[in-house]
Order: structure tokens, then sequence, then C-alpha cells
């Protein structure tokens, strides 16, 4: 019998993982790629022997990577070469002092009595809890496939009401462990990684802090694109045909069902299944017919962007760890001005990535490949956002901060400098409002209020990646695809 066929419209993480899992399934499985190369937003730039990763830098949950690879058939280690990064964050407050976080209790001890006595019992209690949110996330929320309410709305979740402080915003949650304002941006800061602010964010996500320190942040030799690679070798293993420079411009319907996609150079592609990993809120209003969806979709909270700078510099800063975090003082507005505004804040928080302390092949010897990310608001209709003018106050911003660290030369000595704002993101990856991290996670838009992975009108259309069940991240990705193949082959019955 003919095999069923499957098109992927996009190769970012989740497409391809689902693409490798389908093809085991049996099916036909192709792949088509608006860009020149896979990964979307897990993507790197290379020039002049400078390597960057372009959009994730964080190895971080390494559990579901060492499931995730193992469902694959394979493991996290064999794929990868990992080290730790410990301390995982250097992090920098606006008087200048700072903080490394680190999985050494000892350090951690001494370092936060110093700034709050009696503060590592904080510490302590808040770990505690972040492991309980941990473990019920991931059973309850994250490995879990919800295709009827009763998959959610049941006896054994209503305790996570509870349990998960879903309720709570995670800031004023952090008055239970802590008073120094410095230690409570230092423990929830995480939240920017799902496109959150912590006064928006329900406690739950003391979960990222806690795996941070106890399960480590991770690097693996090469750069984050080793994932990608990696991904991609097996999905060539298993027969998985890949389309590049092809953007899908309609997904061909009728009343209930789709037939196929539509291509730019007018070609069609026929299919009994269409898989669209590129960002849902785009296929529903880009590719599909309009409907009430669409307007349902336009009403719901999307994540912030950024403002991303990679920087090739002719010599290295010492002063600079791995993983450098600069933390304003005016922590609330910051946010505000983020998730309200929709612009950059005045004086913004600023992440800073120096791989080659990690991996000297990252850059020429003697020289850095250093990686500025900005958190700014998404894209707005009704602002006025001139992001050629933010993105060059966004630079001075950087310089500033960094000249806290005892570097004033840094502009002197940038070889070249390439850079992504909200605008970028958008017409690289078709993310709507250029939300980096798609539809946000607040308490409405989680688990089984997040978009379903299957379309609810056409019954063979599904959905993978960031914008649906289980959300962002490079390792929910691998979850999403498994979880949407697993569906896609009951619903085939195969
Ligand atoms: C700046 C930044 C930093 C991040 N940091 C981290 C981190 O440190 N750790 C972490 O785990 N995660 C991080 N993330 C999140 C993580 O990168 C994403 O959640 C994950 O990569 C999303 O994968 P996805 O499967 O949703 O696919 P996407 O990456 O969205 O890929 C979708 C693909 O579809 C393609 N496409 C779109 N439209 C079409 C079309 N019409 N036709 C054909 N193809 C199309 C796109 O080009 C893209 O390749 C970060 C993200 C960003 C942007």
């Amino acid at each position: 019998m003919k095999p069923k066929s499957v098109i992927v419209i996009g190769a970012g993480i989740g497409g391809i993982t689902a693409a490798i899992h389908l093809a085991r399934g049996g099916l036909r499985v192709t792949v088509v790629e608006k860009n020149a190369c896979p990964g979307g937003r897990c993507n790197r730039c290379i020039r002049e022997g400078h390597q960057f990763d372009t959009g994730p830098t964080l190895f971080v949950m390494p559990q579901l990577y060492e499931a995730e690879f193992g469902a694959l058939g394979t493991t996290m280690h064999e794929q990868l070469d990992l080290q730790r990064v410990d301390p995982t964050y250097h992090l920098v407050f606006d008087d200048g002092s700072q903080l490394l976080l680190t999985s050494d209790m000892a350090s951690m001890q001494e370092q936060l009595e110093s700034i709050q006595p009696g503060s590592f019992q904080g510490l302590k209690a808040y770990l505690q809890e972040g492991e309980r949110h941990y473990q019920l996330v991931l059973e309850k929320m994250v490995n879990c496939d919800f295709r009827r309410a009763t998959d959610f709305f049941n006896l054994g979740n209503l305790g996570l009401i509870f349990r998960l402080k879903p309720l709570i915003n995670h800031y004023r949650n952090m008055s239970a462990y802590f008073d120094d304002p410095c230690l409570k941006s230092a423990f929830t800061f995480q939240d920017l990684y799902t496109g959150l602010s912590p006064f928006e964010a329900p406690a739950t996500y003391s979960m990222m802090p806690y795996t941070e320190l106890a399960h480590g942040v991770w690097y693996p030799k090469g750069g984050m694109y080793r994932v990608v690679e990696s991904l991609m070798d097996l999905a060539y293993q298993d027969g998985v045909e890949f389309t590049f420079d092809s953007s899908v411009t309609q997904i061909d319907t009728n009343s209930r069902h789709v037939r196929g996609v539509l291509l730019k150079d007018g070609s069609c592609l026929d299919a009994d299944v269409v898989l669209a990993n590129a960002d849902l809120p785009y296929v529903c209003q880009r590719l599909l017919p309009q409907d009430r969806r669409v307007e349902a979709l336009s009403r719901k909270r999307f994540s912030c962007s950024a403002i991303s700078f990679f920087w090739g510099i002719n010599k290295t800063y010492e002063a600079l760890d791995p993983h450098t975090l600069f933390l304003a003082d005016d922590y609330r507005e910051n946010f505000e001005h983020i998730t309200r505004g929709l612009g950059l804040p005045a004086n913004p928080t600023i992440y800073l990535h120096a791989p080659v302390r990690l991996d000297p092949t990252m850059a020429p010897p003697g020289q850095d490949t250093l990686t500025a990310i900005i958190p700014v608001g998404h894209l707005s209709e009704s602002r006025k956002q001139d992001w050629d003018e933010l993105r060059d106050e966004a630079r001075q911003h950087v310089f500033r901060r960094l000249r806290t660290l005892g570097i004033n030369d840094i502009e002197a000595h940038i070889k070249f400098e390439e850079t992504y704002t909200p605008l970028s993101w958008a017409e690289r990856y078709n993310l709507m409002k250029g939300s980096t991290h798609g539809l946000s996670h607040t308490l409405t838009q989680m688990a089984y209020f997040r978009p379903s992975n299957r379309h609810p009108r056409y019954q063979n259309l599904y959905f993978v990646g960031a914008s649906t069940h289980p959300g962002t991240g490079i390792p929910t990705a691998m979850v999403s695809g498994r979880l949407v193949a697993k569906r896609i082959t009951d619903d085939l019955r195969l």
C-alpha cells in the first residue's frame, strides 16, 4: 500500500523532530522551509571566523533533551559534546554589585548572606518550591497531550490550582523568600526566557531557576546549532525529504480538510496531512481562509521581542563570563515598558553571551564573539516604533553597562556588527508581531488553554512548535514534535 504523505511547513526544531517520528511511523515526509537552512529561530551566523548562535544560547532542562533524544532512539551524549556552565550567570546590578549564580551552595550561601542576612534559607525554600513546580509541570502540562477537555479537567489535576500557584504572580511570590530587590530579580529574570514579565508570569515559573541550579545550564561544543545538525542527520537517515528556499503561500482547504499546500513558485504539493511548524498565529492569519479563530488569535497575548547585536571583536575581554546579565534597579518599570509600552526601557535588562570561554573555536585565536540581547516590546500597529533609533539607543545601553565591568574600549574593537530587531524576527521566520517566543505563556495561554496541536476545523491539519502545545524552548519543541507525531499516527490509525 502507498504510504500516507505529510507535508511539514518549516524546518524548525519542532518540525524536524516531528518529521523524524513520522518517517519512523511509516509516513512519507517532506519538509518545506522558506529559508536556505534548517533551524528556524535556533540558528547561527558565521562571519570572518566568528560563529554566533543567533537565537537560543542556553541549553537548559537537560533531562528533557535526554528524554527526547531517547525517544528518537539515540542519546543526548551520543549526539552532543556537552559541558556544564557553572557559574551559570554573572549578574551585574545597577550599583555595580555582582552575584554569581552557581550550583556550589557554599558559594551561594556566602554571596547571599552578604546581600541579605538570612536569605540563604530563603533560597533553599524557594528551590524546594521550584523543584515541586518543575516535576508537576513536566508531568501534568508538558508531557501530556490534551486531546480532550477531560485530559486536563479531571480530579487528578484539581490540586494543581494550589500546588503550582498559577494564580499568584511570580514576583509577588518572591516576598515569601527574599526582601532584597536584587535577589528577587536574580531569581525571576528567567521568566524572560518564555517571553514573560515576572509581574505577569505565574509563580509556577520558579521551576526555571530551580532547574538551572539543580540540573545545570550546559553548552554543546560547536554551539546550540549542533542540536539542529544532529536532528537533521537523524532526519536524513530516516528518509525525510527537505526543500529549502521554498515558501508556502497557502494551505489548500475544503470545508473540513486540507489537501496540500501552494508554494511561492506557483506549484502545489498534495498531502494526506499538513503539519505546520511555522508559527501558529501566522499560519492561521496568512495561510488559511479567514475565520473567527483568526479574530480570537488577534486578541491573544504575544510574548516580547528582542534587539540582538552580534559583534566580531578583535581582542578578548577577561571580565566577561559565558552568560552575563545586567539587571536594572527599576525592574518593574523595565518590564512594564516591554509588555505594555511595547518599546525599549529607559534602563533595559541586557544579556551578554561570550561563547569563546567555553569553546575557543567560536572566534579566531585571541579574538571574541559577543552577542548582546535586549528584550523589547513586540511590533505594534498602533504605536510609533522607530526600530533603527531604538537599536542605536540599545547599543549605547550595552556600552554603558559594560563600563561598570571596566570595559571602556569595546567600540574601538568591534570588527563588524550584525543586528536583529523585531522586524528581523518577523521577516526571517514569519513570527507575528516579531514575538520571539510566539504566543505568550500567561495562565490563560498555557497547558489546555494553549492552541491545540490539531486544528479544530480542518481534521488533517496539525501544529507543532512554540505557539502550540507545550510552548517555547528547544527541548519543548522536541516534545511538541513527538506528541503531534503520535497524534497524527493515531488519527491515521497507523
Ligand atoms: C532570541 C531568542 C533566544 C532564545 N533563547 C532560547 C534559549 O536560550 N533556550 C531555549 O531552549 N530556547 C530559546 N529560544 C526559543 C527557541 O528558539 C524556540 O522556542 C524554538 O526554536 C522554536 O522552534 P519551533 O519548532 O517553534 O520552530 P521555529 O523556530 O519557529 O521554526 C519554524 C520554521 O518555519 C519556517 N517558516 C515560516 N513560515 C514559512 C512558510 N510560509 N513556508 C515555509 N517555511 C516557513 C521558518 O523559516 C522556520 O524555519 C529563544 C528564541 C529566540 C528568538
